[in-house]
C-alpha cells in the first residue's frame, strides 16, 4: 500500500504517494490529492525511487581512531563522547565554544529538539542553518515590512494573476511544479503575462512575455524606480497606504533620488528603456500581480534590500492580502519554512519569537521550564565557520549539510574544520567531503524512512512518512538529539517518545505565545503562525494529518491568504515601506578578475548530488560540471567549448568544461552548485565564491564574485 508523504527536494513541497519495491528500490506518484502539486511530480520527485537503496549510506556510527581512520563503534560510544565532549568544552570555555549547524533538509519536529538544545538548554544560539544560504534575506525583508517572518499569498495567486513577474528565479528548473502551473494558467487565458526578471536567459524565459536580463545586482535601482513610477502615474492605492501601513515618504524620497529617472535606471540596470518601460507599465496597470522572488534576489551582499524594493511596490499599489497578488518568496529547501517556525537561524526563537526581546525570551524560557535562553543572537552560518577557523568554536555538529561543498570560501571551511577539536556529523550519506573532517558520525535516517513535518513555501505543512525500515542502526535526528542532551545532564525536557510529542509542544508554543500575558496586544492580536488548531492532535490525528497551512485556526481550518484584514504584526498593525539603497555588490571585476560568476542549481540535480546522482536518468541531463560562458568571453579567455577551464577567484579555483548556450550575458559567466570531489576533482564551486554577506541577514553573496577563467591545464 503506498504513503502520502512528501517531497524531499524544493520547497514546492510536492504530495507524493511512495511504496517500498521488492528491489530495493520505491515507487513513486505525484499525490493527487495533495494541493502544491495535484498529482503532478517533476523529474527530481519522479525519480525518487531511484535513490532510496543503501548503496553509500552511513549506518553504523563511527569514531576517528588515533590512527586517523574511522571505527564502528556503538551507538553508546558514539552519543557518550558527543555529549562528554560538548560538556567538557563548555564548561572550560563557556556555551558559545559550540556551535550547531543544520539543514532544510530536517523535519521540523528535529530542528524544533535541536534548537532546544541549543538556546534553551547549553544556552547558545550557536546555531544556524543551510537555509541561511537561500532565504534569509527573504526572512529579514518580511520582518522589516511585515513585522514577521511570512510569505502572504499561496500558490493559486500565481494562478490567479494577470500578471507574473519572476525576480531571481529559474522556476522552470528550480520549482518546475510552480512554473507549470503558472504556465498551464497562461495558457488558459491568454491575457496573463509573465516577466522573468534574471541576467541569463534560462528555460523559464522560453515562457516569458517579457525578458529584463538585469546587469547583476542592479534590482534596487529596477524596483526603485518602479516605486518611483507608480506613485508618479498615480498607481497609489492612497487608502491602503494610509490605512495600513508607514513610511511611504522616506522610501519615496530614496526611491525618487536614485531611480526617479526610467532611463538612468535602464542604463544602470542595462536594459532597454522600452522593456523597462513596458514592464514599469504593465507592473502600474494589473491590478492582480504576483511578485516571485529567489535566490537571484536573495543571494546578494543587498538581499534584503532587494526584497524591500520589491515589497514597497506592493505595498504602494496595495496589492496584497487579495486573490491573484503580492509578493511571494519561494524557498529551495523543502523544510526552509518549518525551520524558520521553530527558531532554525541564528537570530531567532521559536514560535517567531525574537531572540532579541527579553519578555520573548521569557516566554520561550518558561513554557520550555528550560534552565536559561540564550540572550544574544548567534553567529550566523559564514561567521560561524570563520569563528571556527580562529579556534572561538571549538566544536560544531553538523546536521544533513555538507558545508565544505556548500558555503562560499569553502577551502577557508576545509581548514576551519581540520582545525576544530570536535567535529560530529549526522548524515544519511557517508564519505561527503565534510566528513572527511569528521570524528564523530552518527546515521540518521533518510526520507522514506523517517517521520515528521515539513512546510513549503506557501506556509502549507504536510507530512513525511516512513515507508522503508530503518537501515543498518540509523536512527532519527531527533532521537539522537534527545539522547546526547540527555546524557549532557538535561534530563527534563527531551523525553519524547514520538515525533508526535515534539509536534505537539511546537504546535502548543504558537498558541501559548498568542495568549501570554507578557506578549503586548499587538502580539497576541497580529502574530500569523499559530498552530492552535493542531496543538491538539493525538497520536491518530497526527499520523492523519493532511496538508493545511498556517495559522491553523482552532477549528482546525487551515489560512491560505494572509493580511486580508490590512492587520500586520508591527506593534502598530501597520506594514512598514522600507527605504532601501541601491547598492552594486562589494567586490567588482577588475583587470585580474574580469568575469563575474554567478551560481545555481541545474533541472536534474540536487544541492550536493548525495541523492540525485544515484539516478541515471537524472545524471544524464547535465553529467558534469561546467562553467557556462559568452562565447565573447571564451574567446579572450583563451578557451574553448568542450574543453576543461580553471575559474579562478581571490579564494579559491575549480575546474569545469566550457559550455554556451546558456543565454548568458557577456562580462557573466554561469557554475552550477552540485558538483563535489566525491564527483569530480577540483569541482567545488564553493571554493570561489567570495564569503560577503548581507549586512542585515547574513545571506552570502553567491550571485557575484569577480573570476577569471583561464585554460586549463595551463597551455
Ligand atoms: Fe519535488 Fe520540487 Fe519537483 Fe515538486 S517541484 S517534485 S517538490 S523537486
Amino acid at each position: 500500500m503506498s504513503v502520502a508523504t512528501t517531497c524531499p527536494y524544493c520547497g514546492v513541497g510536492c504530495g507524493v504517494l511512495a511504496r517500498a519495491a521488492p528491489d530495493g528500490s520505491a515507487q513513486v506518484r505525484g499525490d493527487p490529492a495533495h494541493p502544491a502539486n495535484a498529482g503532478r511530480l517533476c523529474v527530481k520527485g519522479a525519480a525518487l525511487g531511484e535513490t532510496v537503496d543503501l548503496q553509500g549510506r552511513l549506518l553504523y556510527p563511527a569514531l576517528r581512531g588515533a590512527d586517523g581512520a574511522l571505527h564502528q563503534v556503538s551507538w553508546d560510544d558514539a552519543l557518550d563522547r558527543v555529549a562528554g565532549t560538548f560538556r567538557r568544552i563548555i564548561d572550560a570555555h563557556g556555551p558559545d565554544a559550540v556551535a550547531f549547524y543544520v539543514s532544510g533538509q530536517l523535519l521540523t519536529e528535529d530542528y524544533y529538539v535541536v534548537n532546544k538544545l541549543a538556546k534553551g538548554y547549553i544556552g547558545t544560539a550557536n546555531i544556524d542553518t543551510n537555509s541561511r544560504l537561500c532565504m534569509s534575506s527573504a526572512v529579514a525583508g518580511h520582518k522589516r515590512a511585515f513585522g514577521e517572518d511570512v510569505v502572504p499569498g499561496c500558490y493559486e495567486d500565481m494562478e490567479q494573476a494577470e500578471l507574473i513577474v519572476l525576480v531571481g528565479s529559474n522556476a522552470a528548473w528550480c520549482h518546475p511544479i510552480v512554473f507549470q502551473r503558472i504556465a498551464k494558467a497562461k495558457e488558459q487565458q491568454a491575457n496573463r503575462r509573465l516577466v522573468v526578471i534574471d541576467p541569463r536567459r534560462t528555460a523559464t524565459c522560453e515562457s516569458a512575455d517579457l525578458h529584463l536580463p538585469i546587469k547583476p545586482g542592479t534590482d534596487v535601482w529596477l524596483f526603485n524606480g518602479l516605486l518611483a513610477f507608480l506613485f508618479q502615474q498615480g498607481a497609489m492605492d492612497a487608502r491602503f497606504v494610509d490605512a495600513h501601513t508607514q513610511g511611504l515618504e522616506r522610501a519615496l524620497e530614496a526611491a525618487q533620488a536614485q531611480a526617479g529617472d526610467p532611463a538612468q535606471v535602464a542604463r544602470i540596470c542595462g536594459l532597454q528603456l522600452a522593456d523597462l518601460l513596458a514592464f514599469y507599465r504593465w507592473f502600474a496597470s494589473c491590478e492582480r500581480t504576483v511578485s516571485v522572488f529567489s535566490q537571484g534576489v536573495n543571494q546578494s551582499s543587498s538581499g534584503t534590500d532587494k526584497v524591500n524594493s520589491i515589497i514597497n511596490c506592493h505595498l504602494l499599489a496595495g496589492r496584497i492580502g487579495k486573490p491573484g497578488m503580492g509578493p511571494f518568496s519561494i524557498t529551495g529547501q523543502p523544510n526552509a519554512m518549518g525551520g524558520r517556525e521553530v527558531g532554525g537561524l541564528a537570530n531567532v526563537l521559536a514560535a517567531h519569537l525574537e531572540l532579541a526581546d527579553p519578555v520573548h525570551r521569557d516566554i520561550v524560557q518558561s513554557f520550555w521550564g528550560s534552565p536559561r535562553v540564550a540572550d544574544r543572537a548567534g553567529l550566523k552560518a559564514v561567521e560561524l565557520f570563520q569563528a571556527i577557523d580562529e579556534g572561538r568554536v571549538k566544536a560544531v555538529w553538523i546536521m544533513a549539510t555538507n558545508p565544505v561543498v556548500s558555503l562560499p570560501d569553502a577551502d577557508r571551511v576545509k581548514r576551519a574544520l581540520a582545525r576544530c577539536e570536535c567535529v560530529v556529523s549526522s548524515d544519511v550519506v557517508s564519505h561527503t567531503d565534510t566528513q572527511a573532517f569528521a570524528h564523530v558520525l552518527l546515521p540518521a535516517l533518510a526520507w522514506g524512512e523517517k517521520d515528521g513535518t515539513v512546510t513549503n513555501s506557501e506556509r502549507r505543512l504536510s507530512r513525511q512518512r516512513a515507508f522503508l525500515p530503518a537501515p543498518g542502526e540509523a536512527r532519527a535526528d531527533w532521537r539522537i538529539v534527545c539522547e546526547v542532551a540527555r546524557r549532557m545532564g538535561f534530563t527534563q525536557g527531551f523525553e519524547f517518545r514520538h515525533v508526535h510529542e515534539i509536534f505537539l509542544e511546537h504546535a502548543r508554543l504558537t498558541a501559548h505565545r498568542n495568549a501570554e500575558p507578557g506578549c503586548d496586544d499587538s502580539h497576541r492580536v497580529h502574530r500569523q503562525l499559530n498552530l492552535e488548531g493542531l496543538a491538539h492532535l493525538d497520536r491518530g490525528g497526527y499520523d492523519a494529518m493532511t496538508p493545511v497551512q498556517w495559522p491553523v485556526q482552532a477549528n482546525g481550518m487551515g489560512t491560505s491568504r494572509l493580511f486580508a484584514d490590512g492587520c500586520y504584526a508591527h506593534a502598530d498593525g501597520r506594514a512598514r515601506f522600507v527605504a532601501t539603497e541601491a547598492r552594486m555588490p562589494v567586490h567588482a571585476p577588475d583587470r585580474e578578475y574580469p568575469l563575474v560568476l554567478n551560481t545555481g542549481r541545474i533541472r536534474d540535480q540536487w544541492h550536493s548530488m548525495t541523492r540525485t546522482g544515484k539516478a541515471p536518468r537524472l545524471t544524464g541531463h547535465l553529467p558534469e560540471p561546467f562553467v557556462d560562458m559568452h562565447p565573447h568571453d571564451a574567446l579572450r579567455c583563451g578557451v574553448r567549448e568542450g574543453e576543461l577551464a580553471r575559474v579562478r577567484s581571490r579564494w579559491g579555483a575549480m575546474v569545469a568544461r566550457v559550455k554556451h548556450g546558456g543565454g548568458i550575458l557577456a562580462g557573466s559567466v554561469f557554475v552550477p552548485i552540485h558538483w563535489s570531489d566525491q564527483f569530480a576533482s577540483d569541482a567545488r564551486v564553493g571554493g570561489v565564491v567570495n564569503p560577503v554577506v548581507d549586512p542585515v541577514s547574513g545571506e552570502p553573496e553567491f550571485k557575484h564574485t569577480p573570476v577569471s577563467v583561464e585554460p586549463f591545464p595551463v597551455r
